[in-house]
């Protein structure tokens, strides 16, 4: 339902956590986060409101310690609303991170063919196919950005998605059907389903289309389509009040 995610200089929690609580007038049933917290990614998600996720942060505030992460609110679809369900979900490693809203129409004929290659699933979601999807394909070989593009082209149905790869402060998205945007400022950037989330940070936005792939790290954002040839987003300032 709602997603969020931030490549910058200091802590990410707040920022991915001020992001959930804005998206909270969306709706949702989950939350979660994800961080690269230097020797992987470390990941906290709960089934209820934003404000009971934060409690479990506190607990465990260091292992979530990194500068880039994502964020979800979930809005079920596939599976109810259980703490395995909720997003972001990862391939049962701490290599990989996904958050996803929409539906994926072929998740259940992609699940079929990684178990057959030996990858277990622990949530009903159709949304977890995704990161088993780029670690496959990161065990073929594939460059991260490679296994990523090469998951999104396997996906029918609709989407905006964002993951995180361990041990690069980089995150890559992806746009099909449902909404996503960037938020830019100096030296710190945002991938969010709707603008309010960052606004406290920046009202600097990029509305995605569909077909479009971004890849966000500390120097900037690169905007291409499918195929990886770049195209052009301008931003536009908005004028709302945060
Ligand atoms: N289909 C996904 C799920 O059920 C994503 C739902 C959403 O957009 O929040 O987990």
């Amino acid at each position: 339902c709602g997603i969020i995610g931030r490549v910058g200089d200091g802590n990410a929690i707040e920022p991915l956590l001020t992001g959930l609580e804005n998206l909270e007038y969306r709706g949702y049933d989950s939350a979660g986060i994800a961080v690269q917290n230097g020797s992987g990614i470390a990941v906290e998600k709960r089934s209820g409101k934003v404000d009971e996720l934060k409690a479990s942060i506190d607990g465990n505030a260091t292992s979530l310690d990194g500068e880039v992460g994502i964020g979800h609110t979930r809005w079920s679809t596939h599976g109810p609303p259980t703490d395995e369900n909720a997003h972001p979900h990862t391939d049962g490693t701490t290599d990989v991170a996904v958050v996803h809203n929409g539906i994926i129409e072929n998740y259940a004929e992609l699940k079929a063919e990684l178990a057959e290659y030996g990858h277990e699933f622990t949530s009903d979601t159709d949304t977890e196919v995704i990161p088993h999807l780029i670690q496959f394909y990161l065990d073929e070989g594939m460059t991260n950005e490679a296994a990523f593009r090469k998951a999104i082209d396997e996906l029918e149905g609709s989407y905006a998605v964002t993951a995180m790869l361990s041990g690069e402060d980089v995150l890559y998205a992806a746009r099909q059907g449902s909404p996503l945007v960037v938020g830019i400022e100096d030296g710190e950037y945002f991938l969010a389903s709707d603008v309010p989330a960052f606004l406290e940070y920046t009202d600097s936005v990029v509305y995605l289309e569909d077909g479009d792939v971004v890849i966000v790290d500390d120097d900037g954002v690169e905007f291409t389509d499918r195929s990886g040839e770049p195209v052009v987003r301008e931003p536009e300032t908005v004028d709302w009040d945060p």
